[in-house]
């Protein structure tokens, strides 16, 4: 997910991770087939997971994103990173091996009409309603079972990575009008990061 104005944040949740290990990755694009299917779960904890999430990391950062699924870098695996504030400036770092998000109770689903970007539909945002609050369940890199919890912004960043690892991006949540709206923001500019070319 990319994100128009970061604030400075204070405290941490998380470990900021070792960005002298990782290759910048070219980040693919709506229209590329890997982001347009569901990924495949996770089974191997090893050191190709590893160096996964490590290149993960470094080209969320090279784009300056928030939160990067590996199919925006071409790799059809169910697996998730963040490094994104929440509304109370609280920022999370961490990754999500085969997340599932919890159904949340009527009671919990307040919808927040904020504005949604990602670095696989460069340089477009809209506003998507999502719930201000999710719960995410997955692995951790060595697969240890692990809960996420997040608020505000944090928490559409947990839904949009959710849905990338399913096959979807934001804009397939959109009206007709707004999703062509996007499309059309994107033709306007140029990405300032790698892209792979669409075919
Ligand atoms: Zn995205």
């Amino acid at each position: 997910m990319s994100e128009e104005q970061l604030e400075a944040p204070q405290q941490v949740i998380g470990e900021e991770p070792d960005t002298s290990r990782g290759t910048v990755r070219p980040i693919t694009v709506v229209g590329n087939p890997v982001l347009h299917h569901p990924c495949a779960t996770v089974t191997e904890f090893g050191p190709e997971l590893h160096a996964l999430i490590d290149d993960m990391f470094v080209s969320m950062y090279a784009a300056e994103g928030v939160g990067l699924a590996a199919n925006q870098i071409g790799v059809g695996q169910r697996v998730f990173v963040y490094d994104c504030p929440d509304d109370d400036n609280v920022r999370h770092i961490g990754v999500v091996v085969n997340p599932v998000l919890d159904e949340l109770e009527p009671s919990q689903r307040n919808l927040d009409d904020g504005n949604e970007g990602c670095l696989s539909v460069p340089g477009a945002y809209a506003e998507l309603p999502r719930p201000d609050f999710a719960v995410v369940r997955g692995q951790d890199r060595d697969g240890k079972d692990i809960v996420v919890e997040g608020t505000g912004f944090f928490a559409r960043c947990l839904q949009h990575e959710t849905d990338h690892l399913n096959g979807y991006l934001y804009i397939d949540r959109l009206s007709k009008r707004d999703r062509k709206d996007a499309l059309r923001q994107m033709e306007e500019k140029s990405p300032r990061y790698e892209v792979v070319p669409n075919e």
